[in-house]
């Protein structure tokens, strides 16, 4: 028998140390945490994370893609204490309460009513495989059951549960598991990088759109639906590509009756210039899902967003006819709270106008990368802003992900690469001297790590 860990005394080590021995962080190979120390945060304010010492790290990435408008926001704190003490927390079936409902409406008056039902949850992960289940069971009700595969991007990333790793394409993620996963469609990515010379990011949309269209017409008899990440596949190193093709793909899958599940997770909330990254293409799709920045990035609240068809196709006599799928803390109201708050903000400081001009001064931060060799397509859609570094420039083995990650918090702030792509996604609060720092930290986090 395994002998039981030894148990560490808690007045012998510091409470970071300890927490390698009790948490198993995500994401994570734990051994490297040997050379690598974890980051010691005890509080935040703004754009900014402290650490123990006192150190100032600026969050460049929003904690994983998650804060809008800072840690720490008084207004969103004072919406969530308010609610506090109202009702921390009822169960959603059979029972309701007025933030759910508040966000339900107003997310549905953003879509002009398009997507006029919310089906709450807590993860990512969780709502897509709400989209994928409610598609799944919809074309059940509709007497063609043999509708029941997915189509999915290269590339593309929609979480770690079974069913939505079923539909990602990033190997390090899949790889063990693969045995475990659902067959699925997989068909090249429009990502805008591979143009050659001379070739716009449409003419890639329109033969991604053309190896979809050969796949639909082929197989359509037996699709369900198409998930995508709209404008930007994020997890997949931020490849990024033309809204021509989001029409493209509306209208082949209204050609093939087949359903388009709008993975907004990461791209919603105005982090690509519009509110939806769909919008930016002038389409709605079947499902849209939304978490990561919907709650200000203070609780795990997500949702899939559809519309009254498919709504209807549910609505029955039949109990097994609605859609029995749930989780305990479904639409928190906690949560919705934090997500009114953040809808407050965007109306009243009119954040997506604001984020125009944020947009172009995190341009001209950068803007010594565009000019300088060893970095390769420079690329920016709203406030996600990517480039690539050369692969003649890295050394061999992997470890240049973790290098530029120590390197950019030597300089104080956090930057945490997807192999060789660098990115900021900050929160819509940066000044425009923060941005500015942000840009010359990460030239100077970069020069010596390739030095
Ligand atoms: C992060 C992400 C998810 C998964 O969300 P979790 O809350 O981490 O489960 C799904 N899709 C996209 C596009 C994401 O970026």
């Amino acid at each position: 028998m395994m002998k039981n860990k030894v148990i560490p005394d808690v007045n012998q080590k510091p409470w970071v140390e300890r927490s390698l021995e009790a948490v198993w962080h995500p994401c994570t190979q734990m051994k490297h945490h040997e050379s690598f120390p974890l980051i010691a945060i005890t509080h935040g304010k703004g754009a900014w994370l402290y650490d123990e010492k006192g150190n100032a790290i600026l969050d460049s990435i929003s904690s994983w893609w998650t804060n809008l408008f800072g840690h720490s926001n008084p207004r969103i704190n004072q919406a969530i204490n308010a609610q506090l003490e109202k009702i921390e927390h009822v169960m959603l079936a059979g029972f309701t309460h007025p933030p759910v409902v508040e966000l339900s409406e107003r997310l549905s008056a953003l879509t002009q009513h398009n997507l006029g039902h919310v089906f709450f949850a807590s993860d990512g992960a969780s709502a897509v495989e709400i989209a994928l289940k409610m598609s799944h069971h919809f074309w059940q009700l509709q007497n063609k059951p043999q509708k029941k595969k997915f189509v999915c991007l290269a590339n593309g990333y929609h979480g770690e549960t079974l069913g939505a790793l079923a539909v990602t394409d990033v190997a390090i993620f899949r790889e063990a598991y693969g045995s475990l996963l659902q067959d699925v469609f997989t068909v090249p990515s429009p990502d805008a990088r591979i143009a050659k010379a001379g070739e716009s990011a449409e003419v890639i949309a329109q033969q991604a759109a053309q190896a979809l269209e050969i796949l639909f017409a082929k197989e359509h008899h037996q699709i369900a639906a198409m998930i995508v990440e709209p404008l930007v596949q994020c997890a997949g190193h931020m490849a990024m590509h033309s809204p021509e093709y989001l029409r493209q793909v509306r209208a082949l899958c209204d050609r093939y009756e087949i359903h388009l599940i709008a993975d907004e997770i990461a791209v919603g909330c105005g982090r690509t210039g519009k509110f939806f990254a769909c919008e930016h293409a002038g389409i709605w799709p079947d499902f849209l899902t939304l978490s990561k920045g919907i709650s200000g990035g203070y609780l795990p609240l997500s949702l899939c967003m559809t519309t009254e068809k498919i709504y209807r196709a549910f609505y029955s006599d039949q109990t097994q006819q609605g859609f029995l799928h749930s989780h305990s803390y479904t639409g928190n109201p906690l949560a919705c709270a934090a997500a009114l708050a953040c809808l407050d903000i965007f109306a009243s400081d009119n954040i997506l106008e604001k984020n125009l001009s944020q947009a172009n001064l995190l341009a001209d931060a950068f803007a010594w990368a565009k000019a300088d060799p060893r970095i390769t397509h420079w690329r920016q859609q709203g406030m996600i802003l990517a480039f690539d570094i050369q692969e003649q420039c890295l050394q061999a083995g992997n470890i240049f992900p973790r290098e530029m990650f120590s390197a950019s918090l030597a300089e104080g702030v956090l930057i945490r690469p997807i192999g060789n792509t660098i990115y900021v996604m900050p929160p819509y609060i940066l000044t425009a001297d923060e941005i500015l720092q942000l840009g010359k930290a990460v030239q100077r986090a970069l020069n010596k790590v390739l030095a």
